[in-house]
């Protein structure tokens, strides 16, 4: 079996959505088909909450009439009988009518925004199947509720997972396709829940390990992992071929095209992760496996909303002991920590959450010094195939990056990975500059020296 995820703009017009029909079934295997919301539609309902969470019931009417404006006019066009456009408009009523019954309970607590948001899927997929049983297609939808789980720290509870898809799976083994919703899940309370935006991605990965896929398809649009941010960046150019580690970097480090977590549970299982262009199907896109290319530098990108905490001790001169107490802060404020970088008397790390910014601060200092923290800080992340014996490597960043100041560097850790910290500010000019030298600067000067 295959597992096919669609990101919102595949799925965020009626002639998309007939082109994905026309794909899922262009080939022979089964196929599980993982559709986000239409695009757009996540932050709407998000924007919606907002105002119901301030009270602002005829603001939050508003713009549920407005999202609404837009499904009507969608299945308009999406089907082409009556019978599937009467069941079209059924899925629509019904769903806007939970959206705004959803508004009217008061308080709006978190529990009814997680069940707001789930919306987005639950309409994206109950549409799209009943547009296949139309088209006499031989579907089922399966509601991801049903098998997706998050323990209460957030964490996709494997096992059952993998038990619970298995079993509804052999319940339907004529079924050719099988479509369900990404993003959503419930948790340990059994409450709706999701998995942080841009969760699709990884309810494919988590659902291509459980049931040991034969491929993930990821389906965007764009033709596959790019070298370099291609919203920053102009010349950019997509990679045929990553390792499961290079493209779990890029995709902790940033790079948008993957949620930050997909990478894991197809690792886990060695399932390979394909990435492909909705709108040119046909591109080669990206292989993410166990082998990839030999090229030493493959890809950059950059995360944001970064803090940079100093701290500083000369108790930690010659002793032992000290980096695990300071860890051990971040640890019982669940805060993971990104960087870290270490002198005879001080230690650098930094977070990507402050939400106890305040109190894991104040544990710091009851045993070292704090520097006033570093806040709107991006990790720059240059990927690729580092292995200890290579040289050169660093040269050619900190060259790109000469007119650039530079907070923290972080080289060693892993193979894959060289990273750096500067402000935001500086973010687009230290992307473009690294692409140049990285990726274009050799056969510049190829040319120059070969010119007649
Ligand atoms: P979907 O809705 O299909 O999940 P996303 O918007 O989440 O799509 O991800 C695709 C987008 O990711 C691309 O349109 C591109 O702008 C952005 N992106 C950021 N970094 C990269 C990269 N390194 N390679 C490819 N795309 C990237
Ligand atoms: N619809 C969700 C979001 O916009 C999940 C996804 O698109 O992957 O974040
Ligand atoms: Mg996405």
């Amino acid at each position: 079996m295959q597992v096919w995820k669609f990101g919102g703009t595949s799925v965020g017009k009626p002639e998309r959505m007939h082109s994905i029909r026309d794909l899922i079934t262009s080939t022979e295997s089964r196929k599980i088909v993982v559709l986000s919301a239409l695009s757009g539609t996540t932050n709407a309902l998000i924007a919606i909450g907002e105002s119901a969470k301030a009270n602002q019931d005829d603001e939050a009417i508003d713009k549920i009439k407005a999202l609404r404006d837009h499904y009507d006019v969608f299945v308009k066009e999406l089907y082409s009988t009556e019978a599937g456009l009467a069941k079209g408009q059924e899925i629509v009523k019904n769903e806007f009518s939970f959206i705004r019954s959803l508004v009217n309970i008061k308080p709006f607590t978190a529990k009814r925004e997680k069940e707001l948001v789930a919306e987005g899927e639950l309409l994206s997929t109950q549409m799209f199947e009943a547009y296949l049983e139309e088209q006499g297609e031989n579907s089922i939808l399966l509601p991801a509720l049903e098998f997706m789980r998050i323990d209460a720290e957030g964490e996709p509870e494997l096992s059952l997972i993998e038990e619970r898809l298995t079993t509804i799976l052999d319940q339907h083994s004529d079924k050719q396709l099988v479509i369900t919703q990404g993003f959503i899940c419930r948790n340990p309370r059994g409450e709706v829940d999701n998995l942080k935006r841009g969760g699709s991605d990884y309810t494919a990965s988590l659902i291509g390990g459980a049931i040991r896929a034969e491929e993930i398809q990821i389906w965007t649009d764009i033709d596959g992992m790019h070298n370099n941010d291609p919203r920053i960046v102009k010349r950019t150019f997509p990679i045929r071929q990553l390792t499961f580690e290079e493209a779990a970097e890029l995709a902790y480090f940033g790079a948008k095209i993957l949620h930050p977590s997909t990478i894991t549970p197809a690792k886990l299982r060695g399932v390979p992760v394909r990435l492909k262009n909705t709108m040119q199907p046909d591109a080669p896109g990206t292989l993410i496996a166990t082998k990839s290319s030999d090229r030493e530098i493959k890809a950059i990108a950059a995360k944001d909303n970064i803090t940079a905490i100093y701290v500083h001790s000369t108790r930690m001169l010659n002793t032992y002991g000290f980096l695990r107490r300071v860890f051990e802060i971040f640890e019982k404020y669940k805060t993971p920590v990104d960087m870290v970088t270490t002198s005879e008397v001080s230690v650098s790390v930094t977070i990507d959450n402050n939400e106890h910014l305040d109190a894991i601060s104040a544990e710091l200092r009851e045993i070292a010094d704090l520097e006033e923290h570093d806040r709107d800080q991006t990790i720059v992340c240059i990927v690729g195939n580092f292995s200890a014996d290579k040289e050169g490597i660093a040269i050619k960043v900190l060259e790109a990056l000469k007119d650039i100041p530079l907070r923290m560097i972080s080289y060693g850790a892993s193979e894959h990975n060289l990273s750096i910290l500067i402000h935001s500010s500086l973010k687009d000019r230290a992307l473009n500059a690294l692409n140049e030298r990285l990726f274009y600067y050799e056969d510049a000067m190829k040319d120059i020296f070969t010119a007649p």
